[in-house]
């Protein structure tokens, strides 16, 4: 019994013993690396006794028992610092290579344009070509927005051609109509957008229309189109007219990586204008593209209010482009707007939008005969890449379809 009484009394010793331990064990864990290791000096309990053993062990095997116990290092707990993870950058868009994009947007081209091109194949296909014929002709081509003047050049070629080439095959009356409608589009115009003139400023295009026209949409394929081509780009918000138009540049822009320098809503067109050329030079970017608004609200306020910021712009250096955007779907209406903005700005280049939208693509040859100056891009839908270099041959050829 007393034996029994003592093992217990040890047991219980031990016990308190390990716990110790353990509570030693674990601060010491948190000490740091320097602190001297505590050393407990602990009497180890024996061995709870099995069924049988000698109650009692020796106090030596009851010591190495409890170093036994002692030994493992009891679990520290450390803490991860909670890290919030870092906000993603959004993925840049990869723009479409921009050579041939008028080919890869021919189809759409074609099936907007089907009235002039087929028609006026159809139309020279006649046995008989009479009178009423040519007239039909003329129709055609005055209906597509081509001018009165360029129709009546072209329908006088056309007789000539037909008559000196007496029998038609329908091969050769395409090869025809397409040489003339060519001549009458122009292949002598430089049509590339010039953004190389500082050596080491950026070029600087202004971007003008009447607003509804796609000109910030423009503006933002635009970017895509140089971002394509390897150039970087700094955007101008500088339509601080129309609700809206900063952030719908700036989201084109963030697309590509492109900056865009803003201001308040109805803030000084100019000084962002300014500025945006600034932060193009400060980065080192290739070329500066500046959205302007288009009030046609009267002639005076939109020739003070573009003539100011092409004059802030050219503190900086000279104008590379002056891209006016029509829209091909207002027609008339459109030609109208030209000669207003060229007597205000110097237009160097046109982008016509829309011509997915439209049968009237004769007013390439309006505009261009209007203004003297060259449709340089063409918008062929709402798509990011939807903007085409305009290539003379690939849209002749979209007119009269394969
Ligand atoms: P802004 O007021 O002149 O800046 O006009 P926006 O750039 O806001 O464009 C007006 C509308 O025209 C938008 O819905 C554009 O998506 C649309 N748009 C622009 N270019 C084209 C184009 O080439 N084809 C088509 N179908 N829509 C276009």
């Amino acid at each position: 019994m007393d034996i029994l009484i003592l093992a217990v009394v040890i047991a219980l010793v031990a016990v308190g013993a390990i716990s110790g331990l353990v509570v030693s064990s674990r601060k010491k864990k948190q000490l740091p690396p320097s602190a001297p290791p505590s050393t407990p000096t602990i009497t180890a309990p024996p061995a709870e006794p099995q069924v049988g053993e000698d109650a009692a062990p020796p106090k030596d095997e009851a010591r190495r028992t409890i170093e036994e116990v002692e030994l493992p290092d009891a679990p520290v707990v450390v803490e991860e610092p909670v890290v919030e993870p870092e906000p993603e950058a959004p993925a840049l868009d990869v723009p479409e290579p921009t050579a041939g994009r008028l080919v890869r947007l021919r189809a759409r081209l074609a099936r907007s344009q089907n009235s002039l091109g087929k028609g006026l194949l159809t139309l020279l296909s006649r046995d008989n070509l009479d009178e009423d014929t040519w007239e039909e002709i003329e129709d055609t081509l005055l209906t597509a927005d081509v001018g009165v003047a360029p129709t009546q050049e072209l329908v006088e070629r056309l007789r000539e051609r037909v008559r000196v080439l007496g029998t038609r095959t329908p091969d050769e009356l395409r090869t025809l109509l397409r040489e003339e409608l060519l001549n009458l589009v122009g292949t002598d115009f430089d049509r590339a957008v010039k953004t190389e003139s500082g050596v080491d400023t950026p070029g600087v295009v202004m971007v003008v229309g009447v607003n509804g026209t796609g000109k910030t949409t423009t503006t933002g394929k635009l970017a895509r189109v140089l971002v394509a081509d390897g150039r970087s780009v700094v955007l101008g918000a500088a339509d601080t007219f129309r609700a809206a138009a900063a952030d719908q540049l700036q989201t084109w822009g963030d697309r590509v990586g492109a900056r865009t320098v803003r201001g308040p809503e109805g803030g000084d067109p100019a000084s962002i204008a300014f500025d945006a050329v600034k932060e193009g030079i400060a980065e080192g970017a290739d070329v500066v593209l500046i959205d302007t608004a288009g009030r046609l609200h009267t002639k005076t306020g939109l020739m003070d209010e573009l003539g100011k910021v092409k004059r802030v712009v050219e503190k900086h250096g000279p104008l590379d482009e002056v891209l006016l955007v029509l829209d091909a779907t207002t027609g008339q209406n459109g030609l109208v707007q030209a000669r207003v903005f060229a007597e205000v700005v110097d237009i160097t280049g046109i982008v016509l939008t829309k011509l997915d939208g439209t049968a009237k693509g004769g007013i390439v040859v309006a505009v261009q005969r209007e203004l003297g100056v060259p449709v340089k891009l063409v918008g062929l839908g709402e798509g990011a890449d939807d903007l085409a270099p305009f290539e003379p041959e690939a849209f002749v050829d979209a007119l009269i379809g394969d």
